[in-house]
């Protein structure tokens, strides 16, 4: 990946929300010796740009008040979970720019300590061994409008409920015949407070204890404790968790820490046509309706990597969106414009013709046999006699310290189907039957003599001649609009060019039944295109601008020297602006 050369488009600008009000606050009254937030994700799937949010929230936070960040494998399910997830969740919030604090943490680490002080809510009176099917204490809970009616065993003794527990976790119960529950009240308002299910018996191997359990914690029960742990001070996350919160004070207040963590909940991240659910994203990959997690139209990071976003880019989207409680949908151009953002200073500009239309120039030998005396002196060139070629030399990129490049010029040329229209709309600028004559863009300006159709009445070629005086200098007596980008027919490299639309169709996929009947079924175009040398000869993950089309980046994984492939980063232009 060449990311070390990339810019960064972030200020360093105070931000203002109400997290960090809170934490400058805390820091004022020196509550805690050091700000230390976490990010737990569960794996059991890829990171998607939601988590991206979750990521520059806890880890950003963490950089700007002088804390430090843990990165918390919350992995209390055995069953969803695997290692291709902990490594892929690694390698993402790296790629992101973030270092978590020490070795990664894992929640199943905690095990021991966890299910000791599952003993020690027995022993206080606060947890009990229930019975109950989970059927029956889901029906017992009760509602909003009803109180919940008390398990049969809500009243055992310590020492009989030490005894249960004892053997739910010797392995005597099978999943469902017996669960540990905090005992708090089951007429609470809070239904997470009615009793919540704190340990669960699952005969499952776990991808880091391996057979050591058959009880394992409720996650409700294992976040609050696991921060405690970490000498989390603010433990942020979003929305979903806020009627948690009663419940995650409530065992932090039990077990008694001090000084303790706060939980603190902000709005998802919501983005128009887009999914941001791992579940979700899971069927697109086992529907093979994507390539993998990485498919570059995926919005896992994983995928926004492949497709060449940047790091910065995204850091710089998390920052405008914002941190807030109120729930809303951000459009994706915003991400878009910060990914664009990003790219301009830093990828080399290059010519490829996406959709090729064969130019032959007919006085090509005539009009480059003069190239050295006519041209303006600006002009930087050699004729290669050998392959008949004009080597132009161009700056890749307007800041002329990213280096040269060499364009070569040859009789045959291509020029995309898009820049000769037979019948132009109105306003049209570039090549038709009535306006011949264009500017090529870093060499001379050419007229159309005459088009090729095909027997359906497609232009399959042109014919046209070059300007000799017009190497790098204006044409004599005449004005000519329109600048066009080529290639050359015969130096130039075929290359596999990979075009993007949203995955959907739909504002609002999440909601849809059925995927298939939302997906966009132009999300993905694969060309033939044509590009200049400069750009074949590129190691995979390189990005560039080609001229009037796109940012492209080589791609990771199929990209080669021979067989070149790029992917569309995003357009180069949009009418979009961020409020
Ligand atoms: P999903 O619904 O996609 O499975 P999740 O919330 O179950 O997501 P976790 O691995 O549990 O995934 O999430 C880790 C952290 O990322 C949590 O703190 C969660 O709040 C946060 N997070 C997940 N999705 C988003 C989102 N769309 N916007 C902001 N934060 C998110
Ligand atoms: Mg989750």
């Amino acid at each position: 990946m060449s990311d070390n050369n990339a810019k960064t488009t972030e200020t360093n600008e105070e931000k203002h929300d109400f997290i960090r009000a809170i934490i400058r606050e805390d820091i004022a009254e020196n509550k805690y010796p050091q700000i230390h937030t976490r990010f737990p994700p569960e794996p059991n799937g890829f990171l998607h740009v939601g988590h991206a949010k979750a990521i520059c929230t806890s880890f950003g936070i963490a950089e700007e008040f002088a804390g430090v960040c843990n990165l918390r494998f919350d992995d209390t399910n055995p069953t969803a979970e695997k290692q291709d997830y902990v490594d892929s969740i690694k390698q993402d919030v790296a790629w992101l720019g973030y270092q978590w604090e020490g070795e990664p943490r894992y929640t199943s680490s905690y095990f021991d300590q966890l299910h000791a002080w599952a003993i020690q809510l027995i022993e206080q009176g606060d947890a009990y061994v229930d019975f109950q099917t989970l059927e029956e204490i889901r029906e017992n809970r009760g509602s909003f409008k009803e109180v919940g009616t008390p398990s049969p065993q809500r009243d055992t003794s310590v020492a009989d409920n030490l005894k249960h527990f004892e053997d739910m976790t010797a392995g005597k119960y099978k999943e469902g015949e017996a669960v540990l529950r905090a005992k708090i009240d089951m007429s609470h308002p809070n239904m997470n407070m009615r009793d919540p299910v704190i340990y669960r018996v699952m005969h499952e191997v776990h991808h880091q204890t391996g057979d050591k359990w058959c009880v394992y914690p409720m996650y409700d029960y294992a976040h609050p404790l696991s921060d405690a742990i970490e000498n989390i001070s603010h433990s942020l996350c979003t929305l979903e968790f806020e009627d948690h919160r009663p419940f995650y004070d409530w065992a932090i207040d039990k077990i008694g820490f001090s000084p303790r963590p706060h939980q603190y909940e902000f709005s998802r991240l919501n983005i128009n046509n887009t999914l941001t659910s791992k579940r979700k994203l899971k069927v697109l990959v086992d529907e093979n309706i994507v390539s993998g997690w990485d498919d570059p139209r995926m919005p896992t990071i994983a995928g926004m990597r492949r497709r060449g976003y940047t790091p910065e880019g995204i850091r710089d989207f998390c920052d405008r969106v914002g941190l807030s409680k109120a729930d809303g949908v951000v459009d994706f151009r915003l991400l878009e414009f910060s990914i664009r953002q990003s790219l301009e200073s830093i990828t080399a500009r290059g010519m490829a013709v996406l959709r090729p239309l064969k130019v032959t120039i007919t006085n090509f030998e005539e009009a480059v046999a003069q190239w050295e005396s006519l041209k303006a002196e600006s002009v930087n060139a050699r004729f290669d006699d050998a392959n008949n070629t004009l080597w132009l030399t161009q700056p890749k990129h307007p800041n002329v310290d990213m280096g040269e490049r060499e364009i070569p010029f040859t009789k045959e040329i291509y020029i995309d189907q898009s820049d000769y229209e037979l019948e132009p709309p109105k306003g049209y600028k570039r090549l038709s039957p009535e306006k011949s004559e264009i500017r090529l863009r870093n060499t001379y300006c050419l007229a159309v003599t005459e088009h090729v159709l095909d027997d359906a009445g497609e232009v399959v070629e042109l014919k046209a001649t070059i300007d000799p005086t017009t190497l790098g200098n204006n044409p004599e007596g005449r004005k000519v609009k329109g600048v066009i980008h080529w290639v050359s027919a015969s130096q130039g490299i075929t290359a596999t060019v990979r075009l993007y639309e949203q995955l959907f169709n739909d504002e609002n996929p999440g909601s849809a039944d059925d995927v298939h009947e939302v997906l966009n079924p132009n999300s993905l175009t694969v060309l033939e295109a044509v590009v200049e040398p400069s750009l074949a000869n590129v190691e995979a993950g390189s990005r560039f601008q080609f001229e009037r089309e796109s940012y492209f980046i080589a791609d990771s994984v199929e990209h080669t020297i021979e067989k070149p492939v790029f992917n569309q980063i995003v357009s180069l232009r949009d009418s979009f602006k961020p409020a």
